[in-house]
């Protein structure tokens, strides 16, 4: 469902379509998943980097196969996005790169780079937090996660959690102003 709909939804403004049997909803176990990825998105602000975080787990089982948040700065890695790390490391997990059977939730909708890896990783569904209109390849600015020319489309759910993640985005893009202002003004 766009994110559109999901707000529809959530404060019952949309009203009509409600229960149409082939809406996807986050489960429980997508969102304590997203609760985990919220914490890592945390912890990666502390230390100074965007604060983005995923988990990659088993859909049948919720089994949790990994977990990573943006390490960019850190590694001065320009792959270094929470969900790329974490699907690259589920493979490693299973020793497969085919992820089909696995979820991944991430605080962030997905850029460009992470969606073609989504793609390529053939992951079977896709739940994300807030979307990102500057970069978001799911649906803001590019839909490469539901494109009938690639060869694999995956169930996605956008919004989820979503003023969570956008209010510790904010948090982090406010303070990192407020720092390079007080830098200026001492310099
Ligand atoms: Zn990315």
């Amino acid at each position: 469902m766009s994110l559109r709909d999901w707000f529809k939804r959530k404060d019952g403004a949309g009203g009509a379509g409600e229960g149409a049997p082939d809406t996807p909803e986050p489960t429980p176990t997508d969102l304590e998943h997203m609760a985990r990825a919220l914490e890592l998105a945390r912890e990666a602000s502390a230390a100074g980097e965007t604060p983005v975080g995923a988990v990659v787990y088993e859909t049948e089982s919720g089994r949790v196969l990994a977990e990573a948040a943006n390490t960019r700065e850190r590694e001065r890695d320009p792959a270094g996005h929470a969900e790329f790390l974490a699907i690259r490391d589920a493979a490693a997990a299973v020793g497969d790169w085919r992820l089909s059977h696995c979820t991944l939730v991430v605080t962030l909708e997905p850029c460009p780079m992470c969606a073609g890896m989504i793609v390529n990783a053939r992951v079977g569904r896709v739940v994300y937090g807030a979307n990102d209109p500057k970069a978001g390849a799911c649906e803001s600015l590019y839909t490469i996660t539901d494109d009938p020319r690639l060869n694999h489309r995956p169930q996605v759910i956008g919004g989820v959690m979503a003023e969570e993640s956008a209010e510790l985005l904010r948090g982090f893009f406010r303070s990192l102003r407020e720092r390079n202002r007080g830098r200026k003004g001492g310099g």
